[in-house]
This record gives structure tokens, sequence and C-alpha cells, in this order.
């Protein structure tokens, strides 16, 4: 019975998360900003105030694909980002800038999470042949290191949270010294930002979840 609620509550977690930042996303990308900016233009401004005169903004393809890459110093706004003059638009753009910031003034919850990518995706590959390994032998050490490499991806989700909730932080703080968004256009700002914000939480959330699962099937297996 437990292992039934887990599986459900694992599988919709994420998607109410999902919904939600994709109605918060649909609403604010009707929703025209009063400065007329584009996304390009919010984060060209934010960027330069920061001497960051050096990183590019360029667009890219996909939907909700919108990031900054540290090692190419570029933010990457997604089509309707980059070019329309909406609220989502403005926030989304701001937020990006934020992770630029970050990495500009060496963030440090940033640059542990960069740090510990590549054990993370070793962990994560070999993982579940070892979990699977070790309740199949019943061997409890070989289960548990499974677990270990598995929680790996959580602690990189938890560091994860730090540097998308202080990028909003420091986009919202910039659309405001700028100038760059009224007070009622600032709350539509911060209503998308925590939405989107949600979706990395209901990820650790989801991660701890199927974590209690495993040590569950090791548990269920020795009955
Ligand atoms: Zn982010």
């Amino acid at each position: 019975m437990e292992n039934i609620l887990l599986i459900v509550a694992i599988l919709v977690i994420p998607l109410i998360a999902e919904i939600k930042v994709k109605s918060a996303y649909s609403k604010y990308m009707k929703t025209k900003n009063t400065s007329g900016l584009s996304g390009t233009e919010v984060a060209r401004r934010i960027l330069d105030n920061h001497n960051l005169n050096s990183v590019y903004v360029v667009e890219t393809p996909g939907v909700l694909s919108d990031h900054y890459d540290p090692r190419r110093k570029t933010v990457r706004l997604s089509y309707p980002i980059f070019e329309d003059t909406t609220i989502a638009s403005v926030a989304v753009a701001a937020h990006e800038c934020g992770h630029a910031i970050q990495d500009k003034i060496g963030y440090v919850p940033m640059r542990i999470r960069s740090a510990i990518v590549p054990v993370v995706n070793f962990g994560s590959k070999i993982a579940w042949i070892v979990i699977l390994i070790g309740l199949f032998t019943q061997y409890f050490k070989i289960f548990i290191l499974g677990v270990a490499l598995i929680s790996l991806g959580l602690i990189f989700q938890l560091i994860t949270l730090p540097v998308e909730f202080d990028a909003s932080r420091r986009a919202k703080i910039e659309l405001k010294k700028l100038g760059l968004v009224s007070t009622e256009e600032g709350s539509g700002v911060a209503k998308m930002l925590f939405a989107a914000a949600m979706t990395y939480v209901a990820g650790v959330l989801t991660s701890i979840l199927e974590i209690v699962r495993i040590l569950l099937m090791f548990n269920d297996r020795r009955k």
C-alpha cells in the first residue's frame, strides 16, 4: 500500500509543479510589459549594469529552455522570451542574468554545484545497477552503496535550490533598481519566478520519495 501511494506521489508531484509553471508562463506570456522591452533588451541592460558587457544574449530553441551557460558566458533565451515584450520575458531574462551575476561574483552554491556535476553524472549512471545487484544478492552493503550513489542526485538538487532562489531574488532587485517594471508588474514577475522555483522544490521532494521507495524495496524482498 505504501508503495502504491509513493509511486502515485512520485508521478503526481512533478506533474502539479509543471502544470503550475506552465499556467503561470502562459498567463504572463500574454501580458505585455509597460516598458516595451523584450527579454534580450532587459538582459542587456542588467548585464551592462554589472559590467558584464562580454556576456552574450542569444536565442535558443525549445520551450522553457532558457538558461545561463557559465562556460560560454552566454545567456540563452527561448524564442518568445527573447523577442516578446511581456512580463514573462522580463522575468525569465532577469532570472538568467541573476545566474550570470552569480557566476561573476563566484557565488559559492553555484561553484559547488558545477564542481560536483561529474561525480553526480557518474553516480546516477551506475546507481541502479548497484542497487539491483544489492537487491538480488540481498547484500545490504552493496544495496546501501547504490542508495548513496542515487542520493548524489538529491544532493545536486538540494544545492540547486539556493542557486535558483538567489537568481530570482537578484532578478527582482535588478528590475526594481533599473526601473524596468512597475510595482504591479513586479508582483507578476515574483509570481512567475516563484512558480518556476517550485518545479525545483518538486524535484527534491520526488527524489526523496524515490529513495524511500528504493529502501522499502529492499525491506519487501527480505520478507
Ligand atoms: Zn535558474
